[in-house]
């Protein structure tokens, strides 16, 4: 029987993973392939934007390298400038708050850079990589820790929650504007 190579190697080291076997040749019986759910399991979109700070600072391409380095996938992007109301209506849950108005007035100032990233527990990570909404409190290493101060000029939005992202991913984008690819690495970033 062939074994393929990454399949050795795993075996060779101490790290629980999902295991599954190619057919052998000959073999009548159902080949026992990869359950879809290893790909596609908690396979997830999140909405990001570069903030107008971020956009004047240019800090766009940084904020991006991030995403791509890290190996997710960009489905749908556009550079726009947002009107008051339609950062209003994002930022509703906020509505109660002293800083809500000043806020949407700064988000609608100026262009964003807006982007739907998809990937395997992307929302989680997405906030982790963003690090805290103040970047004081954002590690070395998160986007706000290494890039910016103050926590009204945080230069770049993440979705919090899965329902929130789809919730602002039909906020910010129609269906015609995403883009419909599989990157040549996918089999590289996920068994
Ligand atoms: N914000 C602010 N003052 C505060 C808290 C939040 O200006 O005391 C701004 C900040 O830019 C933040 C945004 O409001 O990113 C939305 O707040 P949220 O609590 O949703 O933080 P986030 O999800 O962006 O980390
Ligand atoms: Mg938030």
């Amino acid at each position: 029987m062939w074994i393929a190579p990454w399949c050795l190697a795993a075996s060779s080291t101490s790290v629980a993973r999902p295991r599954f076997s190619y057919p052998v040749a000959g073999n009548t019986t159902s080949p026992q392939l990869p359950e879809p759910s290893l790909f596609s399991r908690n396979m997830e979109r999140t909405f990001i934007a570069v903030k107008p700070d971020g956009v004047q600072r240019g800090l766009c391409g940084e904020i991006i390298k991030r995403f791509e380095t890290r190996g997710f996938k960009l489905v749908a992007a556009k550079f726009m400038q947002a009107s008051e109301d339609h950062m209003k209506n994002h930022y509703l849950d906020l509505k109660d708050t002293p800083f809500y108005a000043g806020l949407c007035k700064y988000m609608s100032s100026g262009p964003v850079f807006a982007m739907v990233w998809e990937g395997q527990n992307i929302v989680k990570l997405a906030r982790m990589m963003l690090g805290e909404t103040n970047p004081a409190d954002s590690k070395p290493g998160s986007i706000r820790g290494d890039l910016c101060i103050n926590i009204g000029r945080n230069i770049v939005h993440g979705s919090d929650t899965v329902d929130n992202a789809k919730t602002e991913i039909g906020l910010w984008f129609k269906a015609e504007e995403f883009v419909a690819y599989t990157p040549c690495a996918q089999a590289f970033l996920y068994e």
